[in-house]
């Protein structure tokens, strides 16, 4: 039997303060998988460097020096988490089989890697990591997450609750991947499009080992406002949808000044003053709404997706 090759992908952005210990806990984990030939001498550990301003890079050096299972790419300059894991892949993929990506600060739990192989032998292309609770994150990241989730799920964007970018993806899932051009990456949404057969581990997540948060509030917003946009055109209906509202109540509001107007109960210039400031707001809406609607027509065009993408096939 073939055992295939395993590449742990990990991102880091100034991240000296957590590498050491990180090195130390996946090498050790890599060897004992070696060993219980899960998988092949060749696996390896791939740092990438999201252009870290601190002594990153010169740390990966070192590393990649002592232990012979890590290696590293270093980006040219800060392109952001997730660019840089869609970096990691594409050199992963070069020589690996299946990959695993994972934060620097290995706040989610290595010890279902193995797992997760086993779940990929029993013919699963994508296995996701998933939290099973979030007690060592503060309240006000639990909540806003969790409200984010409901809100994606409201807006039709599919993505897998409480997981991050946790996961093991096989080459052909990887491949498959990278055929999503968009430069508006938001990883968690786009794998679940890529189709192929999907499992999930659970795990408890556990605090920063070292260091603190690569993502403040700012880029987590932005984050989350990516995460929307990148999937749904949704917000733009809404403005449509605003836009009749509005006409429906110039039309009642039109019977209503028609009836105060002959009834004499009006100031002079009031009813054609409010009937034209809601019948205005509504056209200006629908016609936003119009244009937006083309907009997101072309937006979806302009991320030029893959249409589809074949699970297997049997020609003869
Ligand atoms: N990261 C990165 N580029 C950035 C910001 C973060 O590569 O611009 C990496 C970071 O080194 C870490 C991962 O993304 O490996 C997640 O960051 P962090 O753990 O700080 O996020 P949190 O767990 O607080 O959401
Ligand atoms: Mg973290």
């Amino acid at each position: 039997m073939k055992i295939e090759t395993l590449y742990i992908v990990v991102p880091c952005y100034n991240e000296t303060e957590v590498l050491p210990a990180t090195t130390h806990q996946l090498t050790t984990l890599l060897q004992r998988m070696v060993e219980q030939q899960l998988v092949s001498a060749e696996s390896r550990i791939l740092y990438v460097d999201d252009g870290s301003a601190d002594g990153t890079w010169t740390l990966i050096e070192q590393l990649a020096a002592e232990h012979p299972g890590v290696c590293g790419v270093k980006l040219a300059g800060n392109v952001g988490h997730q660019n840089a894991l869609m970096a990691g892949l594409e050199t992963a993929i070069e020589a690996a089989d299946l990959t695993v990506t994972i934060d620097a600060d290995l706040q989610d739990d290595i010890n279902v890697i193995p797992d997760m192989v086993a779940r990929w032998r029993d013919g699963a292309d994508i296995v996701y990591g998933v939290r099973r609770e979030r007690k060592t994150d503060t309240w006000f990241k639990r909540t806003t997450a969790l409200a984010f989730y409901r809100l994606m799920a409201r807006l039709g964007v599919k993505s897998v609750y409480n997981h991050a970018d946790y996961r093991l993806m096989s080459r052909r899932a990887v491949a498959q991947l990278m055929r999503y051009r968009e430069r508006n990456l938001f990883l968690r949404g786009i794998v679940p499009l890529v189709g192929y057969r999907t499992d999930s581990v659970y795990y408890d997540r556990s605090a920063r080992l070292a260091g603190e948060s690569k993502y403040p509030l700012s880029k987590m917003l932005s984050f989350a406002v990516d995460g929307i946009t990148s999937f749904s055109i949704k917000p733009v209906r809404m403005v449509l949808t605003l836009g009749i509202i509005f006409t429906l109540i110039a039309l009642a509001i039109l019977i209503y000044t028609l009836v105060a107007y002959f009834s004499g109960r009006t100031v002079s210039g009031w009813a054609s003053l409010i009937l034209s400031l809601w019948f205005i707001g509504g056209c200006v809406l629908i016609g936003l709404g119009v244009v937006g609607e083309y907009i997101g027509k072309i937006y979806i065009e302009v991320k030029d997706r893959p249409r589809y993408n074949i699970e297997t096939r049997l020609l003869k």
